[in-house]
């Protein structure tokens, strides 16, 4: 029988928006298991705290049975070692994500050599979209429905309530 396939999917979403989802829905259909799992990443200053990040991922992605929801600090290949991942998932946009990907993933390969990254592209229509976008609409009450679920917008209302 064929070993199972576990991958990790890594990003900050800060928020979750339709870009992640559509990634998540490719490799949840190419690979056994998707750990999607939140960087806690200390250069950052996130909107949404780490829970908030997660629940958010959990309602969206309930409907993928193979999709489970994590965080981790430290580094990335350790991480994937360490749940047994043999693939990184990540998003291609556009060749300004190239540069910034091709380095991190072969620093990933040196560090952890039996874990590939894969890239996955998104429809066209979300190849503009990103996290920070979303956010900076949202702040001056944008229409944002076109890039993330009602459960987000919601979210993101809350914030902006709160003057965040
Ligand atoms: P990071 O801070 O690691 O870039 P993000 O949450 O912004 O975290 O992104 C996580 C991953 O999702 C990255 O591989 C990124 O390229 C990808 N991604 C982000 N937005 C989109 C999108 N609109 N379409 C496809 N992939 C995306």
């Amino acid at each position: 029988m064929k070993n199972k396939i576990t991958a990790v999917y890594p990003g900050t979403f800060d928020p979750v928006t339709y870009g992640h989802i559509d990634i998540i829905e490719r490799a949840s259909q190419l690979f056994d298991e998707v750990i999607v799992t939140v960087a806690l990443n200390i250069n950052k200053k996130p909107l949404f705290t780490e829970a908030e990040r997660k629940d958010m991922l959990k309602s969206v992605c309930r409907k993928y049975k193979n999709v489970k929801i994590d965080s981790f600090s430290g580094l990335l290949a350790d991480y994937a070692v360490k749940k047994k991942a043999s693939v990184i998932v990540r998003g291609l946009r556009a060749v300004s994500d190239f540069e910034y990907e091709f380095q991190m993933s072969l620093t990933n390969r040196k560090l952890a050599p039996k874990v590939s990254t894969i890239f996955l592209m998104p429809h066209e229509k979300y190849t503009y979209l990103n996290s920070s976008l979303v956010r900076e609409l949202s702040k001056f009450d944008g229409n944002i429905k076109d890039f993330v679920p009602a459960e987000v917008i919601k979210r993101l209302k809350e914030k902006r309530d709160r003057g965040l």
